[in-house]
């Protein structure tokens, strides 16, 4: 009999509320295939979901070994330290070559900055994000965090080192809503650029009932647009899940459903409903309009990006050497989508083992697009799947960043995740 961490019988509960119809055997063969799982631990698989399907659920605590959990609050504090320390090492690396084209890059891969790693936008309102909601009194106060949300935006416009190619959307939006727009309504501009997702990893780390809904909302109050949301919750799920599962099979069962429906986890989330009525008053028509083609842009749509990535990240997985510019066939980074499934493919690509940690990192920084941002996502989505102190360390990385950024990141780290 295997057993399992509380974190991977979650895993089978989720997959079994998504999946109603899927038999608790269908379950196991998906976990065997996605997982590379052996047979024994496929049979224990399918046990937890027959006791989770009829309602069993004490029964399931004999498959749960839990000497292994590790203290939930210190386990997040430390995820959260590996995911700003792996996001600002990622962003600093990419900076480097931002608007570097894949042909010109001086080397495949980019090395690493050698004086001072010199942090970007994507690092500075990352930050921003995590002071705002750390200063929030109540995380259910949609009206209160997008306030804060938004005032720390608006210092960080502002701010002296804001000289490090910030994002147009994110600018502009900020100075209508200084001039009194208000953010829904006529103040956060129709668009999906990266900012929405580079700058979202506090959210994601909120506790469980606001972590959706929070995510959404630091989007929506600078990038008012269905894509920008829906990249927000894909990547809001995949730092809950990161380390557990394909992140790239996760987010696509996710699209697949919004198809015909709210995948039942976002429709069962309060809190991300409330936000959602918003910015629409059917959700599910909102964010499902975010797939497919959208009349009168070109470029890679929301769901051919996922679906690309997906693709690259299978076929990539028993290659060997270098894997080329990680833009290819998918797009370059600078919207939501497209820069958000970049960073899901290389997490999943150090997951499934392929690449260690830093080189993963190397790789999403040495990117034709928006080197910056992509390896932002993938480096902070790495550092969130790994709860040992120092991971990044013993990985070979020791970023140094200037004195400004070294504090605020160990302030932050610090704190730990808001509420
Ligand atoms: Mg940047």
């Amino acid at each position: 009999m295997t057993q399992f961490t509380v974190t991977q019988v979650d895993i089978i509960r989720r997959h079994l509320a998504e999946n109603p119809g899927q038999s608790p055997t269908a379950i196991a063969g998906y976990f065997e295939r996605v997982a590379d799982v052996d047979e024994d631990t496929a049979l224990s698989i399918a046990t937890v979901a027959m006791l989770l399907r009829d309602g069993r659920d004490s029964e399931v605590s004999q498959y749960i070994d839990f000497s292994s959990t590790v203290r939930p609050h210190d386990e997040a504090r430390t995820r959260y330290a590996n995911a700003l320390i792996g996001g600002a090492a990622g962003d600093a690396w990419g900076y480097q070559v931002e608007f570097t084209p894949y042909r010109s890059m001086p080397s495949h891969p980019v090395e690493a900055p050698s004086g001072d790693w010199v942090v970007s936008d994507d690092t500075q309102m990352l930050l921003a994000t995590h002071a705002a909601l750390h200063e929030c009194r109540d995380l259910s106060s949609i009206d209160g965090v997008a306030e804060m949300l938004l005032q720390h935006f608006i210092a960080w416009s502002h701010d002296p080192d804001n000289d490090r190619a910030p994002g147009v959307t994110c600018m502009k939006s900020l100075r209508a809503i200084e001039r009194g727009r208000h953010w829904n309504d006529g103040g956060a501009r129709a668009s999906a650029g990266c900012g929405a997702v580079m700058r979202l990893m506090p959210a994601a780390f909120a506790p469980a009932e606001f972590r959706r809904g929070l995510s959404v909302l630091q989007a929506v109050v600078t990038h008012r647009h269905p894509k920008a949301a829906l990249s927000a919750l894909l990547l809001c799920d995949a730092f809950s899940a990161a380390g557990d599962t394909s992140l790239l099979d996760q987010a696509g069962i996710s699209i697949r459903r919004l198809r015909s429906e709210l995948p039942p986890a976002w429709r069962g989330d309060r809190f991300l409903n409330q936000v959602l009525a918003l910015l629409s008053r059917d959700p599910h028509d909102y964010l499902s309009s975010a797939l497919g083609a959208e009349p009168g842009r070109r470029g890679p749509t929301l769901d051919d990006a996922f679906a690309a990535a997906s693709h690259r990240a299978s076929s990539s997985a028993s290659t060997t050497g270098w894997l080329g510019d990680p833009c290819a066939d998918i797009g370059e980074g600078w919207d939501a989508a497209t820069a958000t499934a970049l960073g899901l493919l290389v997490a999943d690509l150090h997951f499934s083992g392929r690449l260690a940690p830093v080189e993963a990192v190397g790789w999403a920084a040495t990117s034709n697009g928006d080197s910056d941002s992509i390896a932002t996502l993938a480096g902070a989505l790495i550092g969130a799947a790994h709860a040992q102190p120092d991971f990044w360390k013993d990985a070979g990385l020791r970023p140094r960043f200037e004195p400004r950024y070294r504090r605020e990141l160990s302030a932050a780290a610090e704190a730990g995740p808001a509420g």
